[in-house]
């Protein structure tokens, strides 16, 4: 199992990298599921309702705002991404949890690095990011 991505859409996670902030950043993975491959072919940004440097959740209205946009535009939601600015990206209890709750992607962004995940009330597996197209 892998995550696939245009380097336009990959180039929003390093932006994220590169401006990690304070609180934790988050919000929702546009795209499809492809046999083992996850296509994403767009990220979302959604207000951290916790405003909080180690925690996050999506703020209600603008997730069903999103879910929304999602169903028209013919995408699915694949997954959630969000920031670690103190820590690792590497699940944290927390997250684990959440993905019981939510499985699918999570990718997570932090000064060192951008990691995928793909977890479930199993557990999870850090998967593959393959970005694709030229470099700008
Ligand atoms: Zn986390």
């Amino acid at each position: 199992m892998k995550v696939v991505m245009a380097r336009k859409v990959y180039g929003m996670l390093e932006n994220v990298r590169e401006n990690i902030g304070y609180y934790e950043r988050c919000g929702l993975l546009f795209g499809e599921l492809c046999g083992n491959e996850i296509y994403i072919t767009e990220i979302v940004e959604i207000e951290n309702a916790r405003k909080s440097p180690s925690e996050f959740e999506l703020d209600p209205v603008q997730t069903l705002k999103a879910f929304e946009r999602a169903e028209r535009d013919g995408m699915e939601v694949v997954g959630v991404w969000h920031t670690h600015p103190l820590w690792i990206p590497f699940p944290s209890l927390k997250d684990r949890e959440g993905m019981r709750v939510y499985p699918g992607v999570w990718i997570i962004v932090s000064e060192s690095g951008i990691k995928a995940y793909f977890g479930s009330e199993k557990g999870f597996v850090e998967v593959g990011i393959e970005v694709t197209g030229s470099p700008q």
